[in-house]
C-alpha cells in the first residue's frame, strides 16, 4: 500500500488547521449559510489528539468514520464520503501520488453521484474538481494545491444552489464556500509534506 510509518504528518497538519479555524469556518457559514459548518467540523475533527498516529490508510479511515458518525449536516456525508474514497485508494495504491490521484478522482465521482453538484454550484466540488484535473494531468502536488486553492477562491463569485446555503441565495456572493476551503487545505497539507 501507499503508506509506511506510524504517523501521518500531512493529515496531522490538515486536522490541526481545521481545529484552529473553527471560528473562521463558522463565520463563513454564518455569512453564506446556516452557521453550523464550524460546529460540524469540530464535531468530526475536534476530538483527535495530534500528531495523528497510524498509517495514512488508517488515519483516513478514522477521519471518514468520524465525519459519518459524529458530524451532522451535509458536510458530514460529503467529507465522510471523500475520506472513505481516499482511504480505499491509499490501501490499494503503491505510492503517495497514485493514491492521492485515484482517491481524489473517486471522491469527486462519489460526491457528485450523491449530491449532484457541478463546478460553479459553490460546494466542495469547486476545489475537488480542479485538484482531480491537475492530478490526472500529472501536475506536481504544489500545482494541485494551487488549483484547489484557486477553485475555493472562485466560490467567492458564486451563490450556492446546493445545500442549506442555497436558502440565503445572494448572501453567498463575496463569501468563500467553507467546504471548498477545507478541501483546499487537504491538498495544501499534501503538497507541504511532499516538499
Ligand atoms: P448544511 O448545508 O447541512 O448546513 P454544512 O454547513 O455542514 O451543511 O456544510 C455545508 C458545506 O457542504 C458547503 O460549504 C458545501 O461545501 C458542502 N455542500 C453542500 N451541498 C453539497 C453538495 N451537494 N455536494 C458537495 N458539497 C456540498
Ligand atoms: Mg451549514
Ligand atoms: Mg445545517
Amino acid at each position: 500500500s501507499a503508506d509506511e510509518g506510524d504517523e501521518s504528518p500531512w493529515l496531522t497538519a490538515f486536522v490541526q488547521r481545521v481545529q484552529e479555524s473553527i471560528d473562521d469556518l463558522t463565520e463563513l457559514d454564518q455569512r453564506a449559510g446556516d452557521g453550523d459548518f464550524g460546529t460540524n467540523m469540530r464535531s468530526a475533527l475536534g476530538h483527535f489528539d495530534l500528531p495523528l498516529r497510524g498509517s495514512d490508510t488508517d488515519v483516513l479511515t478514522a477521519i471518514s468514520r468520524s465525519y459519518f458518525v459524529r458530524s451532522g449536516g451535509t458536510s458530514g456525508a460529503v467529507f465522510g464520503a471523500m475520506f472513505q474514497k481516499l482511504s480505499e485508494a491509499f490501501a490499494d495504491e503503491e505510492d503517495f501520488e497514485s493514491a492521492l490521484r485515484s482517491g481524489t478522482i473517486a471522491a469527486l465521482q462519489e460526491i457528485q453521484d450523491l449530491g449532484g453538484a457541478q463546478v460553479g454550484d459553490n460546494t466542495v466540488v469547486d476545489s475537488l474538481s480542479p485538484a482531480a484535473d491537475a492530478l490526472r494531468d500529472g501536475a506536481s502536488l504544489e500545482e494541485v494545491a494551487r488549483k484547489a486553492a484557486d477553485g475555493a477562491e472562485s466560490t467567492r463569485d458564486t451563490t450556492a444552489s446546493k445545500g442549506r446555503a442555497s436558502y440565503v441565495g445572494e448572501n453567498a456572493r463575496g463569501v468563500v464556500d467553507p467546504g471548498a476551503l477545507v478541501v483546499s487545505w487537504l491538498y495544501a497539507a499534501a503538497a507541504d509534506d511532499a516538499s
